[in-house]
């Protein structure tokens, strides 16, 4: 079911109800006491870039094959990605096959990163990742981000192979998130089942407001060589995030034979956890409050079992076994407050 679908839904859905318990809404957590353990990479070396665009690096080979992208501060304080763009662009890059391309992505917002107030500078305007809609970007709307994606599009037209690379901000194991596409999907398990602790693989349909870049129309179009996976590498500003960035990227660039350099990470002797998501649920009023602080990845065994109360209404699991994708434990009104996912079989891809 698409996120967008539940835009402007009222209750009764599949998992809004009008409460009838009498429970009574905790009090929202306080926000994560994050540690911030290493400082934001100087990418001071690689703002100008090599081929005219900012914060965009390009290289090509001399034999044919895919133009792959690795992407990293979409936003700007997730910055696990640029130091694994850092760590590559340190080293002289010559792709094996096709054509390579290293972008940074909202430069503007990672300049204000402040360690003081570090989740100021996920966006300056507004979220660069909820902007990738073609009629949007050929509209007359503007904004620093907006403007970004139009500086980059041109690159982007032209990639068949995308990682994205994010953190999340409260603790969760990495996952890869990918689009509805086999094709996207398999990309994900790929990278993922290279490892020795395989991230989860969550297919979705994304948010209610507003497309990422990895539902694109060109890295989500069915039956297409184009595909996308996005990697939440792990929580803002952590090393283990920094370094699963790293290894998913190497791992990424390793698979698609754009460079050699063999990945660290032993095969996984664990299976790939893969889930698709049913639900997006949207905090439709600003009191949005879960009835304890759930970590991503949670089973909720029974169906109909009140999670969250989002004003004067209960959010209930629709079926048994439902997993809760990213939880955000304070989201603002109009933001997505979780998505409700199914456990897939591992080698088909179908429901469990
Ligand atoms: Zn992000």
């Amino acid at each position: 079911m698409s996120c967008a679908s539940k835009r402007h839904v009222r209750p009764e859905s599949a998992f809004r109800f009008r409460a009838v318990s009498a429970l009574l809404p905790p009090s929202p957590p306080s926000l994560p006491a994050v540690r911030i353990e290493y400082p934001p990479p100087d990418i001071s070396p690689w703002i100008a870039g090599n081929c005219g665009i900012q914060g965009v690096h390009h290289f090509e080979s001399r034999r044919p094959g895919p133009h792959v992208a690795v992407t990293a501060l979409m936003h700007g304080n997730e910055y696990a990605g640029a130091y694994a763009l850092q760590q590559l662009l340190m080293q002289p890059l010559r792709p094996l096959h096709g054509r390579l391309s290293l972008i940074f992505l909202n430069l503007a917002a990672y300049k204000t990163f402040n360690p003081a107030r570090p989740t100021l500078s996920r966006f300056i305007e507004e979220d660069m990742n909820r902007l990738w809609q073609p009629e949007l970007i050929a509209s007359a709307h503007t904004s620093v981000e907006m403007q970004r994606v139009r500086e980059v599009l041109p690159v982007l037209e032209t990639v068949d192979i995308l990682l994205d690379i994010h953190t999340m901000l409260w603790p969760a194991q990495p996952l890869f998130l990918c689009s509805m596409t086999e094709n996207s999907r398999d990309l994900a398990y790929c990278v993922s089942g290279a490892q020795t602790n395989p991230p989860a693989v969550v297919q979705d349909g994304g948010h209610g407001d507003g497309l990422r870049l990895i539902d694109y129309t060109r890295f989500n179009t069915p039956h297409s060589y184009t595909r996308a996976c996005l990697l939440e590498a792990g929580q803002h500003w952590q090393k283990d995030a920094a370094q699963q960035a790293l290894l998913s990227t190497r791992i990424f660039l390793a698979q698609t034979g754009t460079l050699s350099s063999a990945p660290t990470s032993a095969t996984s002797s664990e299976p790939v956890r893969q889930a698709v998501v049913t639900d997006c649920v949207q905090a439709l009023t600003s009191r949005f409050v879960f009835v304890q602080p759930f970590a991503s990845g949670s089973v909720i065994r029974k169906a109909g079992t009140v999670i969250a109360f989002d004003g004067q209404d209960e959010i209930r699991t629709p079926y048994n076994n439902c997993i809760l994708v990213m939880p955000n434990l304070r989201p603002r009104r109009g933001h997505t407050a979780v998505r409700l996912a199914k456990r897939l079989n591992n080698k088909t891809g179908t429901q469990a």
